[in-house]
């Protein structure tokens, strides 16, 4: 058994919804046990686990019903919906774990927290804003949009042949600390496995009269990074769709990164394999973890999560 070690675990997408499925409750709650059943083998192995994941679908459907039921209730704004779904999400990943662990005799109690991270409202990703948000709008939506709410800012995402091609975009700022860190320490020290951070967390601005949502959305494998340096976790594992991060990815001599050091995976990382909005962040986060002290960040898939802990597999970033 390996004592009390902490990992920070990061799901992607495919933990909770796959790309085939609808996003029915039903659809949510089988991916999360089937991700739960991989996360339970590691918490036999005696590590401590701290969870976060992604809430890209679940936020753009919410978003979607804020803008069709506006005419008949409020719309609540970005960072409630955030909220929203880190609730959601940990409600299902909470009951979903604990049945799995309470079915082989494990007491381990299992909490999610609504989580909000801060973020510089000087960040420069503010006056450049591109992460795309909620549904798709067409010209005459944007421009009925553009005088409802002035604070909005609407791109067009596809090419002038199509009739929805517009979406919201909103930045996706740095995260600059955790909120309740402290209370995450706290339930990790009393034995709790925390879900946390979800969706990168709620981004929160120190405002005049303390912190207030931001319309914006943090990276989730950032946030996680953060929140990985911040609790001094033992591996920062990065679970998502693919194996390895890969070299030439998606060529001929496509590659798998195995065991590389910090120096060596910055040199590999200015290639330009690893895709912006998708491998690029995990990589950085990775990186971002190792640099700020941590003594190795994973990224592999979900089906390997227990090989890469416990014999090396995946691409494993060490000091
Ligand atoms: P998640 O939703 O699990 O957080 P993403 O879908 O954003 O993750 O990122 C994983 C995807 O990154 C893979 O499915 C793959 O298509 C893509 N990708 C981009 N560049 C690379 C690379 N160099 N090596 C491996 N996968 C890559
Ligand atoms: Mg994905």
């Amino acid at each position: 058994m390996t004592q009390n070690k902490t990992i920070m675990v990061a799901l992607g997408g495919n933990a909770i919804k796959s790309a085939d499925d609808e996003g029915t409750a039903a659809e949510q709650f089988a991916n999360v046990y089937k991700t739960s059943r991989e996360l339970v083998k590691l918490i036999k192995a005696g590590y401590r686990l701290v969870i976060t994941h992604g809430n890209g679908p679940q936020a753009g459907n919410l978003l979607i019903q804020q803008e069709e039921g506006k005419k008949l209730v409020p719309d609540m704004p970005l960072d409630v919906v955030g909220a929203m779904t880190q609730g959601q999400l940990g409600y299902m990943f909470t009951q979903a774990l604990g049945n799995l662990l309470r079915a082989e005799n494990i007491q381990t109690p299992v909490a999610a927290l609504v989580n909000q991270v801060l973020v510089s409202p000087d960040d420069p990703d503010y006056q450049d804003p591109s992460k795309p948000v909620g549904p798709f709008f067409t010209k005459e939506q944007a421009e009925k949009l553009a005088v409802e709410k002035p604070n909005w800012k609407i791109k067009q995402v596809k090419p002038e042949s199509v009739e929805k091609r517009f979406r919201r975009v909103v930045a996706s700022p740095q995260p600059k600390a955790n909120v309740e860190v402290e209370v995450i320490k706290k339930m990790i020290d009393a034995g709790i496995i925390v879900v946390a951070s979800g969706g990168g967390g709620v981004p929160v601005v120190q405002g005049p009269n303390g912190l207030e949502g931001s319309a914006a959305v943090i990276d989730k494998d950032l946030a996680g990074a953060k929140l990985a340096e911040l609790i001094q976790a033992d591996v920062f594992l990065i679970l998502t769709d693919v194996s390895h991060a890969k070299l030439h990815y998606g060529k001929p001599d496509e590659k798998n990164v195995e065991t590389v050091s910090l120096d060596e995976m910055k040199k590999l990382a200015e290639g330009g394999d690893f895709l912006a909005g998708s491998m690029g962040p995990k990589v950085r986060a990775c990186m971002k973890f190792v640099e700020a002290g941590g003594a190795k960040a994973i990224i592999t898939s979900l089906d390997h999560a227990y090989d890469a802990i416990q014999s090396g597999y995946g691409t494993q970033i060490v000091r």
